[in-house]
């Protein structure tokens, strides 16, 4: 279970960098580079900035540093049997409105 950092400051389970669930789905089905998955978990923050209310829903579940990655990018070399294996993951885009404007960063495409 990999450590997850995140920036998408947009999805209603970051908190501070952090998710709040404990297992996400990231998508990519013939990614052969970063910008082709996705984080299929994203769900948009309702309302209002990205940042205004980053810590409004601070009752829900504690934010984590570990999160089960369910990963469709079979393609990546810390993909094994649709689990991610990479000790950390940095889930990326800042300003993401849905899920195909995310990426798993750390994807590195063991093609080549
Ligand atoms: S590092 Fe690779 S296996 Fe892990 S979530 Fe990212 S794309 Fe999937």
């Amino acid at each position: 279970m990999p450590d997850l950092r995140c920036t998408v400051q947009t999805c209603t389970h970051n908190q501070n960098y952090y998710c709040n669930l404990d297992s996400i789905v990231v998508g990519g089905n013939s990614a052969k580079k970063a910008a082709e998955t996705s984080c299929d978990s994203f769900e948009a923050r309702k309302g209002g900035s990205a940042y205004a209310d980053a810590y409004s829903n601070m009752e829900g579940k504690e934010a984590s540093a570990k999160s089960s990655v369910d990963c469709k990018a079979t393609e990546c070399m810390y993909n094994k049997a649709c689990q991610c294996h990479a000790g950390k993951i940095s889930v990326e885009g800042g300003n993401a409105c849905h899920c195909g404007e995310t990426e798993c960063a750390t994807f590195k495409c063991g093609c080549a």
